[in-house]
């Protein structure tokens, strides 16, 4: 099975210079990586999400890697034009170079308070154009504490239940065009990070959960998201529920974002 890495700058960085300084790291890491033949490229997908505003321009200089480009939301209206001050329609995010996007990241459920029903549109609205979803679960501290983590699970997969209730002629394709990415809020950011068996164990009910929903699910790609780093990569990419990460502040160093990408 492929591993995934997905970087998610965030609001990060905060001048068009600073990410060609990133996006030069970036590549001479990878060609670096190259030239030591421990390329991994082959086994391991690459994706960086950078922000809307410098999405079309990290795609266009991305364009000749193997590295792909996501957004880090999309519009939950469904035209794709329109009078939605502030908004970004998944035609305008797949226009800007994306392929991907991710969706309910834990600061978008946070910040914006998004849904069940918001995150089903969103996730409507960016399979349909093409784009693939990377979609965001996790429990928060409080929830984990309370040995609430599968509930708060099982509850947000209930989006893709009902994405695949409305549109079932698609469920053989998800497989290849949604990515689960489970996030613990509580280690977002944080360096607290669970332990791997735990991580795995909340993998194998994920992957579970989705085989109910459909048999062709059974193989969806399942990542962990929440303080990997370049020293406990290796760790989490031994196991074999863990198909790859969604790395946020470690993705802003190219060096570090390719070693845990090498891990894998
Ligand atoms: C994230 O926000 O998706 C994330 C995983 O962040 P970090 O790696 O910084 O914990």
């Amino acid at each position: 099975m492929q591993a995934w890495v997905i970087g998610n700058w965030k609001q990060n960085p905060a001048t068009s210079d600073d990410v060609d300084v990133l996006l030069n790291d970036l590549c001479a890491a990878i060609s670096t990586t190259k030239r030591m033949s421990h390329d991994n490229s082959a086994r391991c997908q690459i994706m960086v999400a950078p922000s809307l505003i410098h999405l079309a321009a990290v795609s266009s200089r991305l364009k000749a890697t193997s590295v792909l480009c996501a957004g880090q939301d999309v519009s939950a209206h469904s035209a794709s034009t329109g009078a939605y001050t502030g908004e970004c329609s998944a035609q305008q995010i797949v226009d800007a170079g994306a392929t991907w996007t991710i969706l309910g990241h834990s600061e978008r459920r946070q910040y914006h308070q998004e849904s069940n029903d918001t995150l089903l549109q969103k996730m409507t609205h960016a399979l349909s154009q093409g784009l693939g979803v990377v979609f965001c679960i996790g429990e928060t501290q409080e929830q984990y504490d309370g040995n609430q983590t599968l509930t708060v699970i099982d509850n947000q997969l209930a989006v893709v239940k009902a994405f695949i209730a409305e549109q079932p002629e698609l469920i053989d394709s998800l497989p290849t065009r949604l990515i689960i990415a489970y996030e613990p809020v509580w280690a977002i950011g944080t360096g607290k990070v669970p332990t791997v068996t735990e991580v795995s164990a909340t993998h194998q009910h994920i992957k579970q959960t989705l085989a109910g929903f459909a048999d062709s699910l059974s193989t969806m790609t399942v990542l962990y998201g929440g303080s990997v780093n370049a020293d406990n990569a290796d760790s989490f990419a031994a196991d074999p529920m863990i198909d790859g990460a969604l790395v946020g502040g470690a993705s802003l160093k190219a060096g570090s974002f390719l070693a845990i990408a090498t891990a894998f």
